[in-house]
């Protein structure tokens, strides 16, 4: 995972990122947690190690991270944006119903999907968008005490 965050710096440096270390710690804590974090989680997780940091600061960062394709946002209507890193793999995603945990699985067979609408719908397909909602493995552990 550390060799996905100098990467991930590397990446940033190439488009004239300066990095400091705040968007260090905001970049690793993302890229090695692979818990798709929101804004406010981030925050917590690290105002300890930086006190003069603002939730604004992290989401300045997330947009830097966004926009140089290291991160994608996950939007869920009303509720806080969750950020994932992990963007080279295409996948899916299970969100827990008790506490809203997003696990990643794969299922490259819906690429089809995209093929379906192009030709039946006569679409210029742009991407798709699939969830599956349940109970966490964790929280199943939880139910049954
Ligand atoms: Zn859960
Ligand atoms: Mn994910």
């Amino acid at each position: 995972m550390t060799q996905q965050v100098e990467k991930a710096v590397e990446i940033l440096k190439e488009q004239g990122v300066r990095m400091t270390p705040q968007r260090h710690a905001i970049l690793a804590y993302l890229l090695e947690s692979m818990s798709h974090p929101t804004a406010d989680e981030i925050y917590k997780a690290l105002e300890g190690k930086f006190p003069n940091m603002s939730v604004a600061t992290v989401y300045n960062n997330l947009r830097v991270f966004k926009d140089a394709g290291l991160v994608r946002e996950l939007t869920y209507g009303d509720a806080s944006s969750r950020f994932d890193a992990n963007v080279e793999e295409e996948h899916y995603h299970a969100i827990c119903n008790e506490c809203g945990s997003i696990h990643d699985f794969h299922f490259p067979y819906l690429g089809e999907v995209e093929m379906a609408a192009k030709e039946m719908a006569g679409f210029q397909v742009t991407g798709h968008r699939m969830e599956v909602y349940g109970v966490c493995p964790d929280c199943q552990q939880t139910k049954s005490h």
